[in-house]
């Protein structure tokens, strides 16, 4: 994966911003993150930066450390598996995944909405502070 200069320079500042110190492997680790259209496991990560020479623990601590300062987010859709999104662009916001019930792979859904008609449902899910997720075949597996 090829970083031009002015993407490295927007991704160091972002680490330094956050307060972390930008390091090659947390360069890397979030312009994977951002580049990626749907949250990432541990191990993905770790499949997609094979190349180089940082070792697992490394890269899972980059995540945590990048998910701790707010550059991305820590997501579990019910597979007990965390996956990281970063957030900017489409992912900026808390969203709603879609998760597919054949192959395991998971989309945003950005632009869903919903709507409480429930008067006495739960306060979180009032405030609007659930996870929502939606299951079914993905359009390859359909
Ligand atoms: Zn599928
Ligand atoms: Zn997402």
């Amino acid at each position: 994966m090829a970083l031009r200069r002015d993407d490295l320079e927007t991704l160091r500042a972002a680490i330094r911003n956050a307060g972390l110190r930008a390091t090659p492997s947390r360069i890397a680790v979030l312009h994977l993150l951002r580049s990626a259209g749907s949250p990432v496991s541990h191990s993905d990560v770790v499949a997609k930066l094979a190349s180089q020479t940082w070792d697992p623990a490394t890269i899972y601590r980059n995540l945590t450390d990048l998910s701790d300062v707010g550059l991305a987010r820590r997501t579990d859709v019910g597979d007990h598996v965390w996956r990281f999104e970063a957030t900017t662009g489409h992912q900026a916001q808390a969203h709603p995944h879609f998760v597919c019930t054949e192959c395991g792979s998971v989309e945003c859904l950005p632009d869903l909405e919903y709507e409480v008609t429930r008067a006495k449902a739960p306060r979180a899910v009032r405030l609007k502070r659930v996870e929502i997720q939606l299951r079914g075949p993905c359009d390859a597996c359909m």
